[in-house]
């Protein structure tokens, strides 16, 4: 079980509340896509579920476990951003296995794991390459493999297509829900674009100012928007 609950969050920064008691429930095994304009929360969000910002009030629990109070290396998720950070002095290979070697694992189940995850990310005759000689979305598919190698239960991903070009966007769109389907993971996945969420999502959660205004699989906010927002909003792809 690795369903992700919020329990009446709250976020604050500087006296200002960007986040007002929000309750959330993100079901085991779902992709579900939190949407929004610009600056309604939704990277917040998603830091707090790491554990990157710890609430201001409220509860964070993951597959039943209460860890508002655990550092981000004990939460079992594993978080893609939008500037995919490649280190760029390591190999493919090196960059994916760089977390593993940190946690100390024997070489044998390293190798193998990236191995695994070079294969889900058809990254196999990439892994010698270092990430200047690789494209946008070979580079993206690094960043993801740095989180498939630590076999999260949960993976938070925050607008990870935002710097690719519209066709590459379209081929990843693919790849990240044949990711899903091969990893039976829980995803939490981010964007601000409505064809994205629709495509990619079981669960649209739609937010604005820092709370919820819908939730819902994509063809119940289409076709009964619970507010005049969630309407315009998924009414209006970019
Ligand atoms: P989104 O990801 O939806 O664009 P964010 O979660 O990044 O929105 O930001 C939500 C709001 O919180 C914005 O008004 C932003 O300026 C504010 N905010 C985010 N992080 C901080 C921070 N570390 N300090 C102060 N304000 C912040
Ligand atoms: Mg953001």
């Amino acid at each position: 079980m690795a369903e992700v609950r919020l329990d009446n969050i709250t976020k604050t920064f500087g006296g200002v509340t960007v986040i007002p008691q929000l309750d959330l429930l993100v079901p085991d095994g779902s992709f579900t896509v939190l949407v929004g304009p610009s600056g309604c929360g939704k990277s917040t969000l998603l830091r707090t579920i790491a554990g990157l910002e710890t609430p201001t009030a409220g509860r964070v629990l993951i597959g039943g476990r209460d860890v508002t109070d655990e550092e981000p290396s004990q939460r079992e998720i594993s978080m893609v951003f939008q500037s995919y950070a490649l280190f760029p002095h390591m190999t493919v290979a090196q960059n994916i296995d760089f977390g593993l070697r940190l946690q100390k694992m024997p070489k044998a189940e390293r190798e193998q794991r990236v191995a695994h995850a070079a294969k889900i990310l058809a990254l196999e005759s990439y892994l010698q390459r270092k990430p200047s000689q690789l494209s946008g979305g070979q580079r993206q598919r690094v960043a993801i493999g740095r989180s498939i190698v630590r076999n999260p239960k949960v993976f938070l991903l925050d607008e990870p297509l935002s710097n690719l070009d519209a066709a590459l966007r379209g081929q990843m769109r693919v790849e990240l829900a044949q990711l899903h389907r091969s990893l039976n993971a829980t995803m939490i996945y981010v964007t601000h674009d409505q064809v994205e969420a629709m495509t990619l999502a079981d669960q649209i959660v739609v937010m604005n100012g820092g709370k919820i205004e819908q939730v819902g699989a994509p063809m119940d906010l289409y076709d009964r928007p619970a507010t005049e927002f969630v309407a315009a909003f998924i009414g209006s792809p970019k």
